[in-house]
């Protein structure tokens, strides 16, 4: 894997900022293009049948789904990467490589999605699902006694913002074991780096801040594991969920800026975390970075930042919540996260629609909660937004 060094010299690790603009894309050989020429071609001609350049058929690979997976692995510290053409393929090609019979123990504060693929879809083929609050060790050994392929973690989690101890689960899965896969969308590379905490693999939804700018679906899945790789190529070619060519470049490009990006997103969450944490409409603020969530110091010892993505608990009930999102107008009410503008969300009947109500309550997902991804723009205009519509919960 090349970590950008265009003329094969050895040397330190270059640090991610650089990472961010090098691994995976030196200037094209052909032309010394600096930014990356975008390969549309689908097919590949050969000198002689079997005889081509690395690349024979777009499915199968690409030049710039490959500088992709490049830039991504190297970020995460993976020799592997596999891009797909949303979050949720690349989830279901790494669960695609389970057999029937085969177990997944799954954190049960999960991305309504990756929740719905398991439940309806994974468990019907015949692959034994488990949930278990991951936040209880006694609960994962116990779910982990019986003998299981994946044990599946988020952190920061969607939406409740908890923080999860992966080195801990780590060496529990490992002794089992079991592979950790951790869905690193949150935090991204920039904060938190799971295979140097002893995660096996890692697994993005790169359609949040990896792209950044809310005009690209994709998914990432990198590991080190070389069986597992070996599974993953021949499902991401096998299964053809790949992403286009252009939709690499655009990502790729996102990528360029990524460091400086969750900068800044962090700075923003920051001062929204510590205005909502103190109004008089707020009754809760989950953010890792606030002194009083439960797992602060955890989240100061395992990301280099607590993150860009905070969740609130309304005074109001419903009807207010409602008309707290209608009254915003920097933040548009949208699904997803991660983009240069701020976003929120109204996970009951959003992005945790499919999550039944009563699992959704149990674990805090009132109808007064809403997710809060701050974008790109002033703090000032931010807070005043905020400040104004909830105002209109009174
Ligand atoms: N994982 C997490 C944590 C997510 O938030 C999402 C989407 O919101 C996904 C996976 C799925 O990604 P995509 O929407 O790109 O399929």
């Amino acid at each position: 894997m090349s970590d950008g060094r265009a003329d094969g010299s050895s040397g330190p690790t270059p640090h991610l900022d650089t990472l961010a603009l090098h691994a995976g894309q030196p200037p094209d050989p052909a032309t010394g293009a600096v930014s990356v020429p975008i390969v549309l071609s689908t097919t590949f001609a050969q000198r002689a049948p079997g005889e081509h350049q690395g690349f024979s058929y777009t499915r199968t690979g690409n030049p710039n789904r490959a500088q992709l997976e490049t830039s991504v692995a190297a970020l995460e510290g993976a020799q592997h990467g596999y891009a797909f053409a949303s979050g949720m393929a690349a989830i279901a090609a790494l669960l695609q490589t389970l057999r029937p019979g085969q177990r997944v123990v799954a954190t049960a504060d999960l991305y309504g999605g990756t929740y719905r693929l398991l439940e309806r879809v994974v468990r019907l083929l015949g692959v034994d699902v488990v949930f278990v609050d991951v936040g209880q060790p006694a609960a994962v050994e116990e779910a982990l006694a019986t003998e299981t392929a994946f044990l599946w973690l988020e952190s920061p989690t969607n939406p409740l913002l908890k923080v999860v101890d992966i080195a801990a689960l780590a060496r529990l899965a490992h002794a089992r074991g079991a592979l950790v896969v951790v869905d690193n969308t949150f935090a991204t590379p920039m904060l938190q780096r799971p295979l140097t905490l002893g995660a096996d693999v890692v697994v993005h939804s790169t359609t949040k801040f990896i792209n950044g700018h809310s005009d690209v679906l994709g998914g990432v899945v990198v590991t080190s594991r070389a069986p597992l790789a070996e599974q993953l190529a021949f499902i991401q070619n096998a299964g053809g969920a790949v992403p286009s060519p252009f939709d690499c470049y655009l990502t790729l490009r996102g990528i360029k800026t990524l460091p400086v990006r969750m900068a800044r997103h962090v700075d923003n969450t920051e001062h929204l975390a510590a205005f909502l944490a103190q109004h008089p409409q707020v009754e809760r603020v989950h953010y890792p970075g606030l002194p009083e969530h439960p797992q602060h110091a955890l989240a100061c010892a395992q990301m280099t930042r607590p993150g860009a993505v905070l969740s609130i608990v309304l005074r109001a009930d419903g009807a207010g919540t409602r008309r707290f999102l209608s009254a915003l107008r920097l933040f548009s009410l949208a699904e997803s996260l991660g983009g240069v503008e701020s976003l929120v969300s109204y996970p009951p009947e959003m992005s945790h629609a499919s999550m039944p109500r009563e699992l959704r309550l149990a674990q805090g997902i009132t109808d007064s909660f809403v997710r809060i991804s701050s974008g790109l723009e002033h703090p000032a205009d931010l807070v005043d937004d905020l400040d104004r519509a909830l105002s209109a919960t009174k």
